[in-house]
């Protein structure tokens, strides 16, 4: 017999959503999630697909970076040609999800600087716990973008997110897989000038915190540890 049928994605209505919520709902991406959601799809496809989608999410959240023109040598010619400027990233991964974000991202931001911020969810009060953080030095000087596949309640990016403010950085933005609206508006109410890239928000969170119909345990998805 079929399992019964769960809720499906839905389209939040325009200005539903906080502000500070890119949904990037590119078809690509988009058929990509759908494989990850299954349950039958296998660790190894998972870590692929979420690799592939990271590399299409950071093509997104990098579109706002500033360009200045160079002067270079062509085989043919001279010519004033646009290269990055403005601050230097550095991607910070919320372990043990973020990893699988992460890898993706660097294959596209192969200079970024890495940060890391352990946490754990206490399984009966759903607030983050720190257990570990690693910044870079100059993490003030750059650009941070936050990385976390699962935006559930929303107290785990909202205490990555103060981590990575007290080290001094003031501009970041935060990139996940799926967002629930509950963890949305816990981050907007925490963090309102950071920006929240998603590849989709799903209906909602589930009485363990759990995002519905989302994908299940990311990081268990990812490793394999289930
Ligand atoms: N963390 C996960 O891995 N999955 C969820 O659905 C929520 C939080």
């Amino acid at each position: 017999m079929n399992a019964p049928l769960s809720p499906s994605p839905v389209d939040h209505p325009p200005g539903a959503l906080p502000p500070n919520t890119v949904v990037v709902n590119h078809p690509l991406i988009q058929h990509k999630l759908t494989l990850m959601r299954r349950s039958r799809t296998p660790a190894n496809e998972f870590r692929l697909l979420l690799r592939e989608i990271s590399m299409l999410l950071a093509y997104e959240v990098t579109r706002d970076m500033p360009t200045e023109l160079i002067e270079i040598e062509t085989p043919l010619t001279t010519m004033q040609a646009p290269i990055l400027a403005g601050k230097k990233l550095c991607l910070v991964s919320v372990l043990r999800a973020g990893g699988g974000i992460l890898e993706g991202m660097l294959e596209i931001l192969p200079a970024a600087r890495v940060g890391h911020v352990g946490l754990y969810r206490d399984p009966v009060s759903l607030q983050a716990v720190e257990y570990y953080l690693k910044l870079p030095r100059d993490i003030s000087e750059r650009t941070a973008i936050v990385l976390d596949p699962m935006l559930a309640t929303g107290n785990s990016a909202a205490a990555a997110v103060d981590q990575v403010k007290a080290a001094g950085c003031q501009s970041i933005k935060f990139v996940c897989l799926i967002a629930a609206p509950e963890g949305l508006k816990v981050f907007h109410e925490a963090h309102p000038d950071v920006t929240v890239y998603t590849a989709a928000v799903d209906s909602h969170l589930n009485d363990h915190g759990y995002i519905v119909p989302g994908i299940g345990d990311a990081g268990d998805r990812i490793f394999g540890t289930k």
